[in-house]
This record gives C-alpha cells, structure tokens and sequence, in this order.
C-alpha cells in the first residue's frame, strides 16, 4: 500500500502557543508495518497555563506506546484502548501539578492497516474522508454547537460563528473515565481517496465545500500547505492542524 501523507500544525495569528500536537507514525520495519499498520493522530489541548500542549502531546505519545507495544491483534480493539490508555496518563499527570488541573484533549485517530482505515475518535476535532470529490465528515463533534447541529436548532455555519463553540462534551484526561467513538470502522478504502484529520482551527474558518475542493484538486503536500494557509490568512484565530492522507495504490 502506497500513501502520500503531509501534516503541518501551526500557532496560528491570535494564540501565543500551539496547544495542538500530531503523530504521524508510519513503521520502517517492514514486518511491523505489514503487522500494525500506520497510525496518525490530532490532538488539540486545552486547560491553563501549559497543560492544553502537555495533554495533547501526551495523548499523540501514549497512543503510539501502547498501540505499537501491544500483542493484541484485533488492531481496532488495540485502537480504542490506546486511547484510554492517553486518557489515564493525562488525568493521572493532570493530578501531580496543581497547574495541570483540569487539562484536557481532542483526539481524532487513525489506523491504516491491510486496506481499511479505523478510526477512533473524541472531541471536536474532526476526520473526512474525500471519495470520489465527495467529502464526508466521518467524525461527530462532540461540542455543546456539534449537538446543536445534530437535533437542528443551528447550521453549520451558524455553529463556526457561535459564541459557545469551544465547549467541549468529550475529552481525553479530564475524567478517569472516558467513551471514545469508532465511527465507520472498518472503512474499506479505495484507490485515491483522500483522508483528512485537522483541528477545529481549521474548520471554524474554512466550510466542507472549500476544503473539499482543495482536497479534491491538490496532491496532498500541496493540499495540506493550502487548508493551513487559508485557515491562517482569515486571522487564523486558533491553532491549525492538518493531517492529510492520500491513497496512491492499494
Ligand atoms: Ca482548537
């Protein structure tokens, strides 16, 4: 399986730290590889001080220690657990520092192995899957604006502009408990299609259709700068990542 994968996270024009973080794991050793498959990750931080970037790297690293240590081979099942495994570490971290208190992450993850991609999910930061020039929000928000959204009492676009749409329903590291999604898993991919998981610094200034139609016109590097740098140009009032995985061949 061939991919063409970029990833950038910038602080954007407003923020004065990047409290996004992204993994993007994809094994050297081919035996591991062909076992495990490829794993990427956005995570988005939040809580005072440092602790929205100490969550949301904790969560990108504790994903990737326990998903390529583990011997279970159900890959989804490993998935999911991983990240309550980051949802453990944070909280416990969270619990040693008074300034950590209350720290939190998004997190939007991805596993690419013998065809299928599985996805695991918490949060407001969301994946798409670009099939066909057909772009699908795989993900659901879970912010106080996305259930909005989902019983109707708001648009989309009316959600980007609401004055509550940083409240979050779901994160990793605030409890000790934690319900992640795993939606359309497995999902059964396809020669070019495109898989995109990005921060809600990009989705509150960029709509579906503007970043299908870049998704849909641009290999991924391109794509990648050019979703970063529209979401930036329009005052970029968040941080910005964006992870974007084309699939060359099967
Ligand atoms: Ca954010």
């Amino acid at each position: 399986m061939k991919l063409a994968v970029a990833a950038l996270s910038v602080v954007g024009q407003v923020r004065q730290n990047n409290e996004d973080s992204y993994g993007r794991f994809e094994p050297e050793n081919p035996q591991e590889l062909r076992e495990k498959g490829r794993l990427f990750v956005v995570a988005d931080g939040m809580g005072g001080h440092r602790g929205g970037a100490i969550a949301s790297d904790l969560a990108v690293r504790s994903i990737r220690q326990f998903y390529y240590s583990s011997n279970d081979t159900d890959r989804p099942r490993t998935l999911k657990k991983a990240l309550l495994y980051a949802n453990d570490k944070i909280y416990e971290h969270s619990l040693t520092d008074d300034n950590l208190t209350g720290m939190g992450t998004t997190c939007t993850a991805v596993l690419i192995h013998e065809g299928n991609a599985y996805f695991a999910h918490v949060g407001d930061s969301r994946a798409y899957i670009l099939r066909g020039g057909i772009l699908e929000q795989v993900t659901r928000d879970h912010s106080l604006v996305g259930e909005m959204v989902r019983s109707g009492m708001i648009t989309d676009e009316d959600a980007r502009n609401h004055p509550r749409r940083n409240v979050i329903t779901r994160s990793l590291g605030v409890n000790n408990e934690i319900t992640t999604d795993t939606p359309r898993s497995p999902f059964s991919l396809a020669r070019g299609d495109v898989i995109l998981l990005c921060s809600d610094g990009l989705t509150s200034l960029v709509p579906d259709e503007e970043i299908s139609a870049v998704l849909a016109s641009s290999g991924a590097g391109k794509a990648c700068q050019t979703l970063v740098d529209t979401a930036n140009g329009r005052g970029g009032k968040d941080n910005i990542t964006v992870v974007v995985i084309e699939v060359i061949e099967l």
